[in-house]
């Protein structure tokens, strides 16, 4: 996909990446009548990093209660989008059910009332009531489940492209195979962005640079907060023989550190890896997934396949709180963070890009308490 080079050179605002928060960001500032927005992705296509590597998951069960609640903010969106927004839809509300070993279960059980007043639809089941829903499981592997029916399976592409068309039809600008190299700043404050294309003057830098976040944010001399990018495996294979897992949940399982739902016919599985690396075009880990197969022949023996379909990786990237960063930051005026989604980017991109949106335009959001989310928090 190519376009053309900027008409300008001068912008409101100037997105740096075009993976799903760009893309999501660019959308609500248009949506808000703010279309003088330039997004620059050094790819010559958007969603080639983390955005086209994830599990395509809405899992609004969180341990991190703010990443639990932005979640819930999001789910409306990517069940029932504007209309007008997608050709088709958003999720398939497949539902996800995590397995849980005890004494966590005990606790989340206790818990549950507090998940449904928070707006989750939950229901919890004994380990015969998920084996029902998923026969392949072993019965003694775990101590309870808990099912979220309306989660489940997003449309990636749907979502970014329809983002990026809503943006691009109200006069946003985009432009592909463009790396921004230096950040200009002008008495203190970010003034604009300089790449191989040109150079712009903006009046907001937006860091939406996923893995590179950190070095974006260290062009333009803001806060150096320490951002790790984790790499994460998926495979694919085929289901066993005559099983038909059409009607499966994405299962997770905390203990066994693995998580598979079906995808494409097959079955898609993640060994739920975690190594910290440089940002980078990230490949497989072999050994990684090696181990979750193992721990897979745990809690599902039939399940292991004999051979594999497709893998990939992408990175996740996490602030320190694993909280997502979003605002101005505290040191450079101008620049502003939208970054650190680390698993649940896609899942919280409608609720952040709005709460950017609101907050570029405004300096102020109704949607969320802003401050857990700032930059300012690791000042
Ligand atoms: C294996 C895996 C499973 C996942 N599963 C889920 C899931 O089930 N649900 C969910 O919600 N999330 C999931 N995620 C997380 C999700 O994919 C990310 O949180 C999200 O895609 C981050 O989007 P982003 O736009 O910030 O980053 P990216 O998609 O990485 O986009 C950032 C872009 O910035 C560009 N860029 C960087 N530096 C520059 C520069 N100097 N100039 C121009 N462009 C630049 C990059 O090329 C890149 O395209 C998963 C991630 C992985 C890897």
């Amino acid at each position: 996909m190519t376009h053309p080079p900027p008409t300008r050179s001068r912008y409101e605002v100037v997105i740096v990446g075009g993976g799903i928060a760009g893309a999501a960001l660019a959308y609500f500032l248009a949506e808000r009548g703010l279309a003088d927005v330039l997004l620059l992705e050094r790819e010559s296509q958007p969603g080639y990093h983390a955005t086209g590597r994830s599990a395509a998951t809405l899992n609004e069960l969180d341990a991190v209660s703010t990443l639990q609640r932005l979640k819930v903010l999001s789910a409306p969106f990517l069940r029932e989008p504007p209309a007008g927004f997608a050709d088709n839809p958003l999720l398939d509300p497949s539902g996800v059910m995590t397995l849980f070993r005890e004494p966590l279960w005990s606790t989340l059980r206790a818990e549950a009332p507090s998940f449904a007043a928070s707006g989750l639809r939950l229901e919890l089941l004994a380990p015969a009531e998920a084996v029902a829903r998923v026969p392949l499981l072993s019965v003694r592997e775990f101590d309870g489940a808990l099912l979220v029916p309306d989660d489940g399976h997003i449309d990636v592409h749907e979502l970014l492209t329809s983002y990026l068309r809503h943006a691009a039809r109200r006069g946003v600008e985009r432009c592909f195979d463009t790396e921004v190299r230096t950040i200009r700043v002008e008495g203190g404050r970010c003034a604009g962005i300089v790449t191989d294309a040109g150079e712009m003057h903006a009046r907001w830098v937006v860091d939406a640079a996923g893995a590179w976040a950190g070095r974006v944010a260290a062009l333009a001399g803001a806060l150096p907060i320490a951002l790790a990018p984790c790499r994460r495996t998926i495979v694919t294979f085929a289901a066993p023989a005559g099983v038909d897992i059409r009607d499966w949940p994405m299962v997770a399982s905390e203990a066994h550190r693995v998580y598979f739902a079906p995808e494409s016919g097959g079955l898609l599985l993640s060994p739920m890896d975690e190594t910290p690396m440089e940002p980078c075009d990230a490949r497989p880990d072999d050994v990684a997934l090696a181990a979750g197969l193992e721990r897979l022949r745990a809690l599902a023996p039939r399940l292991v396949p004999q051979t594999l379909r497709r893998k990939w990786a992408g990175l996740r990237t996490f602030a320190p709180d694993r909280v997502p960063v979003v605002g101005e930051d505290p040191q450079r005026p101008g620049f502003f963070w939208l970054a650190g989604q680390g698993g649940c980017g896609i899942e919280t991109s409608p609720i952040l890009g709005a709460i950017a949106a609101d907050l570029i335009v405004e300096g102020r959001t109704e949607r969320f308490d802003a401050k857990a989310l700032s930059p300012a928090r690791f000042a």
